[in-house]
């Protein structure tokens, strides 16, 4: 028989030390907003499908939506852009607080830029970060799953294979601000077994940590899933998300650094919502989604509120955070005022081109452009005027 294996966490806190925490046991950490957004797009030895026909990045969703479903923490999610969890090694936090998972050989020390090999019978391991000055606040979280280890996806009893999506489920615990429970049954155990679940002593942790969970009758339920809280924008880019009402809705507004904006119409596909929340009506064309030109916003920090109302006078609110990157002058007319004689350029971290010293209309920025998946192409997360 297998002896189970050890799940481990680290909980590094830049400056400080870790304190280990009856019952369910917070790491000490939470995440200010109540939602972290994740940046992954799975691979194990190169196959986004595992043994039993699952992709990773579905069990990852799954059990993501797990602890989104039973408490009041929210993991947003995104596939379109991932952030490999050792990007930005050595540079924190340049890689601007992006949460990632892979599959990966080692483990990534964001704070002094080495990679460790995972200790022995280690599946997993989540990193949390957090200033010094507010110790308890994480404000990152990247997760590693041991490629040396064999992997699937499955149910029930543990198999000769680990199954993933239970790890996924301990590790989130972990991202989400839980360390690990020894006395009660419990995902958050510190060895792999057979609880593959949610159990009642990890949802009361969570509520400890952001109150209770979203009743399943909520009358409205939404999200914004783009822009999320801390991206960096610029250039054209979408606004897009989510919303499911009991009730017919009534409007669905959008409010710009507190200035109306306009009425969203909330119709697009969204099958995996509908996988959701089969008990709204409507579920399966709740998307919402617009180009926006981020470029048409002052450098510095925004935001949008989303506002729904349905026809019995209920409401719900999302709002989120973000900022623009941008060149000061947003249009050049003429192209000579654009140069890269005097610029260096470097490649600091994953799919990450960095320029120093782009001349643009007479001033000089340090740029860095990032693959985005869904573009098929590089776009700017960052543009600092540096002269
Ligand atoms: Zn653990």
């Amino acid at each position: 028989m297998r002896m189970p294996s050890l799940i481990v966490a680290i909980g590094l806190f830049l400056g400080f030390a870790a304190v280990p925490g009856q019952a369910y046991q917070l790491d000490g950490t939470s995440w200010r907003e109540g939602q972290a957004t994740f940046h992954y797009d799975l691979r194990y030895k190169g196959s986004a499908i595992s043994p039993s026909g699952k992709s990773w990045n579905s069990a990852f969703r799954d059990a993501a939506n797990a602890w989104n479903d039973q408490t009041a923490f929210r993991f947003v999610l995104d596939t379109s852009d991932p952030s490999h969890p050792c990007a930005g090694v050595g540079d924190f936090p340049q890689d601007g607080f992006r949460n990632g998972a892979a599959f990966h050989d080692k483990v990534c020390n964001q704070v002094d830029g080495t990679e460790d090999d995972f200790g022995s019978r280690v599946l997993a391991v989540t990193i949390g970060y957090s200033f010094s000055s507010k110790p308890d606040e994480k404000v990152e979280a990247d997760m590693f799953f041991n490629d040396a280890e064999s992997w699937d996806i499955y149910d029930g009893a543990l198999q000769g294979r680990l199954d993933f999506r239970r790890i996924a489920l301990h590790e989130l615990g972990h991202a989400l601000g839980l360390a690990h429970e020894k006395s009660k049954p419990a995902i958050m155990q510190p060895t792999v077994g057979a609880i593959y679940t949610l159990q009642p002593d990890d949802v009361a942790g969570a509520e400890a940590l952001y109150g209770p969970a979203t009743p399943a009758d909520e009358p409205i339920r939404m999200a914004i899933e783009e822009p999320f809280n801390g991206d960096v924008k610029s250039g054209i880019s979408t606004f897009r998300g989510w919303v499911v009402s009991k009730n017919p809705l009534a409007s669905l507004t959008l409010y710009r650094d507190g200035v109306l904006f306009g009425q969203l119409d909330h119709n697009g596909k969204r099958p995996d919502v509908a996988n959701r929340f089969p008990t709204y009506p409507g579920s399966r064309n709740s998307g919402f989604a617009f180009a926006t030109n981020f470029g048409d916003f002052s450098a510095g920090a925004h935001q949008y509120r989303l506002v729904a109302r349905d026809n019995q006078g209920n409401q719900l609110e999302k709002t989120v955070s973000f900022s623009i990157s941008r060149y000061e002058n947003a249009f050049v007319k003429d192209d000579s005022l654009v140069s890269l004689r005097n610029a260096r350029i470097s490649s600091p971290a994953g799919n990450d081109i960095r320029i120093d010293g782009l001349e643009h209309d007479g001033k000089e920025y340090r740029v860095i452009l990032r693959w985005k998946k869904a573009k098929q192409g590089f776009d700017p997360v960052e543009i600092i005027r540096t002269r």
